[in-house]
């Protein structure tokens, strides 16, 4: 099935990769009021701060940790918030800091590509095990590996099916879409007049705009990808992949890929550009939102003194369940109801087998299609501040315009008189529970010892499963949409 990155309720604990989670309790970023102490640096630039939570309660020592790995295996930077290191420690940090950087630089990536569509079919090879395109000099280094020849331009075009999605490392699992699901934003986007598309996680779909733009002459959109899997860089030029951090707002290449960013958002006084986004799953909005209120901010400063009050358009794919969090941050976001962001399926064995990658849409896969529970609905939505009377969803997949609600919602959504709404987030109709006050999912009834819906076999008495804050079921403490940052940090010593 379409599953989540990560459980909600690993979330943030899992982040910070710190060992010892119990049961409820979990590990929440903090943003520090102004002015901080600049954090310390890792791999994967700078850390965040963390504070652990036992049982709705902030411990009060704070530290620092990667903010993109979620693994520990992946990068195991720790640092207590108030601890002091000896200069030793520090330059010894310094030196793995630098050694963990690519061995080549963006410029020197570029060049490489370009010695490589200049050689002939034949010498064209890419190693698998690598995960690299050799050229003529690097053969006798991988002659042991799997290296696969006659990479064509069409190929090359494509690197999402020639590299292996990152799927089984917990720090940038890889949830490539299924061609079809990514058509959708391909045809989507210039229907709404963008001609500029700042790709924030989205490799394919840089990869089908750049497509597009090249087969048809009259789509003249362009690309920008920003993406923390360096591999990409052997695929395209310092104008259209930066190696990023998007938790951190973090350009591995320093300035230089800094203005790229800026110069793409600000072109034209930043009209018609978006951002499309689809970050890893792993429960840390808030510094997903930091980091894109810097990259509206940098568009904003593009902007001529007339069109000062308006707002870089968004498209942010993430699971629906995040919505009240997603909204904290960002008011004027609403939740579009199209459902049909399906992953490709990889069969790994079949890849081994034949030494290409076999890429399966959900949609054709027989062993979903007849699957057990036949609910093959992604819990992915987009996220979106364009106003979405304008986001026309397909007819023909049953989608249909509330003119109550001014969206397009799926088939069996319906218009609840009671919440003046379609409630609907996963698709199928949900009922309206008069003591609640409020629709809920179908396979819930209304439980008078807890006073709420539930699950009917859900165990009474206690948000034992549920969120600290609210005591709802449907999320945990770190989701709650009562929480406040400012609360948050005041809190803590
Ligand atoms: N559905 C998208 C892929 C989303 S998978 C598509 O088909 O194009 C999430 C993407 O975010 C991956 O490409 C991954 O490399 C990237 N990513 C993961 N962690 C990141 C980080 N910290 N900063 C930037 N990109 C990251
Ligand atoms: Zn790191
Ligand atoms: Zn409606
Ligand atoms: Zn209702
Ligand atoms: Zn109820």
């Amino acid at each position: 099935m379409a599953a989540p990155r990560a459980g909600l309720g690993a979330g943030a604990g899992a982040a910070a990769g710190v060992p010892g989670r119990q049961g409820s309790s979990g590990v929440e970023v903090v943003f520090p009021s102004e002015p901080a102490p600049p954090a310390p640096l890792c791999p994967h630039g700078p850390t965040l701060l963390f504070v652990k939570v036992n049982q709705g309660k902030e411990e009060t020592r704070r530290f620092y940790a990667c903010s993109a790995c979620r693994d520990r295996k992946d990068c195991n930077f720790f640092q207590w918030e108030d601890e002091k290191l000896s200069g030793a420690r520090l330059a010894a940090r310094e030196a793995h800091n630098r050694k963990c950087q690519p061995p080549l630089s963006r410029t020197q990536c570029a060049e490489r590509y370009l010695k490589f569509i200049e050689l002939p079919l034949s010498q064209r090879k890419f190693c698998q095990r690598c995960q690299q395109l050799l050229l003529p000099d690097d053969w006798e280094k991988h002659h042991e590996h799997r290296v696969v020849g006659d990479i064509s331009i069409t190929q090359l075009r494509r690197p999402s099916q020639l590299l292996y999605p990152l799927e089984n490392k917990k720090t940038n699992a890889q949830y490539l879409f299924a061609d079809r699901s990514c058509q959708f934003l391909v045809d989507l986007l210039p229907t709404l007049g963008f001609t500029r598309v700042l790709c924030v996680g989205t490799p394919r779909l840089h990869e089908l705009i750049r497509l597009k733009a090249s087969d048809d002459k009259k789509s003249n959109i362009k690309s920008l990808l920003l993406d923390i899997d360096f591999r990409y860089s052997q695929f395209y030029m310092e104008d259209s992949f930066c190696h990023y951090n998007m938790f951190n707002h973090h350009f591995f290449d320093g300035k230089a890929a800094l203005e790229v960013c800026r110069t793409f958002l600000q072109e034209d006084k930043g009209e018609g550009v978006i951002m499309v986004t689809d970050p890893p799953f792993g429960g840390l909005v808030e510094p997903l939102a930091v980091t894109f209120k810097k990259l509206i901010a940098m568009w904003k400063e593009g902007q001529s003194e007339g069109s000062s009050h308006k707002e870089l358009p968004i498209f942010w794919i993430f699971p629906y369940f995040f919505e009240s969090r997603i909204r904290q941050f960002f008011p004027s976001f609403c939740m579009l109801d199209y459902q049909r962001f399906h992953r490709t399926f990889i069969c790994v064995d079949e890849a081994m087998k034949y030494g290409c990658m076999l890429e399966v849409d959900y949609d054709n896969h027989a062993l979903y299609k007849h699957g057990k529970t036949g609910r093959k609905q992604s819990p992915v939505r987009i996220f979106t501040n364009i106003p979405p009377n304008k986001i026309i969803l397909p007819s023909e997949e049953g989608y249909r315009f509330c003119p109550l609600c001014q969206r397009y919602i799926s088939l069996e959504n319906q218009h609840c008189e009671h919440c003046n709404s379609c409630t609907s987030k996963d698709g199928r109709k949900w009922n309206h529970c008069f003591f609640c006050k409020k629709c809920v999912k179908p396979s819930w009834i209304h439980c008078s010892i807890c006073g709420h819906c539930a699950l009917p076999d859900h165990s009474c008495g206690g948000p034992k499963d549920g969120c600290f804050i609210c005591g709802e079921l449907d999320h945990k403490r770190s989701t709650c949409p009562k929480i406040t940052t400012s609360k948050k940090v005041n809190r803590s010593v």
